[in-house]
């Protein structure tokens, strides 16, 4: 694989202009033949000076029906490791059609100098012999690859712009490895600056290149429509504007609310809650809004976590998502799981089950609504002061009876409905969920139970530095996408798929994260596939990268432009992925995060691609993960539930 004489073409040939480059390819084999003694340079990369051609030199080398070429072409590439010596050496053979010169030659390694990227500019011929001698000792060895393995590429630009690019892998020797290290983690982001954009009710903060930065139209026009349908429930005018600050990670359960109106929401591709985006911003925005229902009082207090959490739920018509409020409080009324709403109110509320004591406050402050009116309810949360005599007699004075007859009259309202079985499953499988999601969050993702007491504007690096970051590694990758995907299932109706789902999460969590399970066995897998296919597409590796693809994969013209980019970094997020009962196929999405080198022809070109969304899917054949499927994908985002009448 590295050996100088491995022969490579790399670069698409057009056959059209063979006859007449033939004649061309006469003429320019004698300024060929007076190059190919080139010597090396090292330790720089620098460029050969071409040898001026003898007068007698004649051509003495047969041309082979070579076809033309009208892009640059590599000939040769390999990456000589010598182990004792600690050194790598790189080298290329490249040409240019004829006419043109080589303009720029580059390249890239995989380490931290070697991402700095050797290139030269200076003006060359047509062809060019280069190498460049890494040496372990002077610049360092620093990779993320685990394998022993040293991914580099070569990218030749010739005079009229054209390049091709081409790479392989160099495998290192015992001792290379033992120098390997791995690199200098990022600093905290002590210049940190939110981007903003607006909407008519709405300042929006978020990380430059986040996801939100990517939907802030959709985001804008969600966050209006969720606004108004709110200010609609709740009966109220809001002319001001609040902060949101969706930041790229799950906290929680994704979503809180401070004082002045300032929102805190999650919004990332792989947000393993899968709370609907819209039920964050009725939830919290009925928070916010709620802020002004409360009247002053001389000893200060407010409403007890059954008002307040009971009113977002019920003003959001669910609790993360649309949800049958009652039939489920109903179910929970003749079980064990109930809790009195003495207790329920003495508190403390957050210490209580998170669903069930929401879900509880949201059918509670519901039939409040339905049986006295809206604006009792609005007395009621605006004069409670928390403290259980006070809002006693408040009740009394506002309901005319007390919290315990209140109650019976809801739970004798409840024991009318007849919720099915379904419903019933379907509840016990949400409370379940979460419940397995908080332990996922203590146990592997442990930054995601931190919410701090101060609004974002006021974090220091350490707090924004654990809300722009994202557990990545495998094992975190495989059980957010299965509790994503289970919540598509519960959400399709698919009862019997999330029970096993979610009895594989479980099992991995009591197991400390150990992927036994066929179906996490599986995403593990395919998360290797996409991490081979990455390399493969960021070192140019067009062999490496068909070995990823099954055979019933339509391949794109686009996949050969994917492989010219002039990548520093490909990387294919699995946000979403659920496999098939059968084990033998997947379909998931990917979100890419690549940079393109800059060329000294081009501006700084950021890569289209960069942050979007990609289906794919997945064929199992012979025991081995390919892909069978890639598609581009824009995010949706489901809209609030329209109000009746
Ligand atoms: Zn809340």
């Amino acid at each position: 694989m590295v050996s100088n004489t491995d022969e490579r073409q790399a670069g698409p040939v057009r056959w059209p202009y063979l006859l007449l480059a033939v004649a061309i390819f006469v003429l320019a084999a004698a300024v060929l033949a007076a190059l190919m003694q080139v010597p090396e340079l090292l330790p720089q990369l620098a460029a050969p000076s071409p040898t001026p051609l003898p007068p007698t030199a004649t051509p003495t080398i047969t041309p082979t029906p070579t076809p033309a070429v009208v892009l640059p072409t590599i000939h040769d590439l390999g990456a000589q490791v010598d182990d004792a010596a600690g050194t790598v050496t790189f080298h290329l053979e490249a040409q240019v059609p004829p006419g043109r010169q080589i303009a720029e030659v580059i390249l890239w390694y995989d380490t931290e100098a070697g991402h700095q990227l050797q290139r030269t500019t200076d003006p060359l011929s047509d062809t060019v012999t280069l190498s460049y001698r890494l040496e372990a000792a002077k610049e360092g060895l620093t990779t993320t690859l685990t394998g022993g393995e040293l991914d580099y590429w070569w990218l030749v630009r010739d005079s009229a712009g054209e390049t091709v690019r081409a790479g392989d892998t160099a495998p290192l020797g015992p001792t290379l490895e033992t120098t390997l290290v791995t690199p200098t983690p990022e600093p905290p982001p002590v210049d940190f600056t939110w981007t903003v954009s607006e909407s008519r009710h709405f300042q929006f903060h978020y990380a430059p290149g986040s996801a939100a930065e990517r939907d802030r139209f959709e985001i804008g026009a969600l966050a209006e429509s969720a606004l108004a349908r709110t200010t609609t429930v709740l009966d109220v005018e809001f002319e001001g504007r609040m902060q949101i600050y969706l930041v790229p990670r799950v906290f929680w359960q994704g979503g809180a609310a401070y004082g002045e109106k300032v929102q805190l929401i999650s919004y990332l591709d792989r947000n393993y809650t899968d709370i609907e985006t819209w039920s964050y911003f009725t939830h919290e925005g009925t928070h916010a809004l709620a802020q002004d229902l409360i009247q002053p009082k001389e000893n200060g207090g407010g409403p007890d976590g059954v008002l307040v959490e009971g009113l977002a739920v019920w003003a959001s018509d669910g609790h993360y998502r649309q949800e049958p409020i009652d039939e489920w409080v109903a179910v929970l009324a003749s079980s064990e799981e109930y809790i009195p709403l003495a207790e329920l109110r003495a508190g403390p509320f957050y210490d209580f089950q998170h669903e069930i004591s929401y879900l509880e406050g949201g059918s509670f402050v519901k039939f409040l609504v339905e049986r006295y009116g809206l604006d009792t309810l609005k007395a009621l949360y605006g004069q409670a002061t928390g403290e259980a005599e006070h809002d006693e007699a408040l009740v009394q004075s506002l309901y005319g009876q007390s919290y315990a007859e209140l109650e019976a009259a809801w739970l004798a309202q409840l024991a009318q409905l007849s919720p099915t079985p379904e419903q019933a499953e379907t509840l016990d499988l949400v409370v379940r969920s979460f419940d397995l999601m908080r332990h996922y969050e203590t146990e592997l993702d442990p930054d995601a139970r931190i919410l701090p007491s101060k609004a974002p504007p006021e974090w220091l690096s350490d707090t924004l530095k654990v809300f722009l970051h994202r557990a990545d590694d495998p094992p975190n990758v495989v059980l957010e996408t299965a509790l994503i995907a289970a919540q598509e299932r519960l959400d399709s109706g698919d009862l019997e798929g999330t029970r096993s789902l979610l009895d594989d999460v479980e099992a991995a969590l009591d197991d400390g994260g150990a992927l036994d399970r066929p179906s996490l066995q599986a995403r593990h897998e395919i998360l290797e596939l996409l991490a081979v296919q990455d390399r493969a597409i960021l070192r140019a590796d067009t062999d490496a990268y068909r070995e990823t693809l099954d055979h019933d994969y339509v391949h794109p013209v686009a996949d050969d432009d994917l492989l010219q980019m002039p990548f520093t970094a490909f990387e294919q997020e699995v946000v979403r992925l659920d496999i098939a009962a059968d084990g033998l196929g997947a379909h998931g999405m990917v979100l890419v995060h690549a940079r393109l080198a800059s060329l000294s022809s081009l501006a700084d070109q950021p890569y289209e691609q960069d942050g979007e969304l990609f289906a794919l899917t997945f064929t199992k054949r012979d025991g081995q993960w390919r892909l069978s499927d890639r598609q581009p994908l824009d995010p949706t985002l489901p809209t609030p539930p329209a109000l009746e009448d």
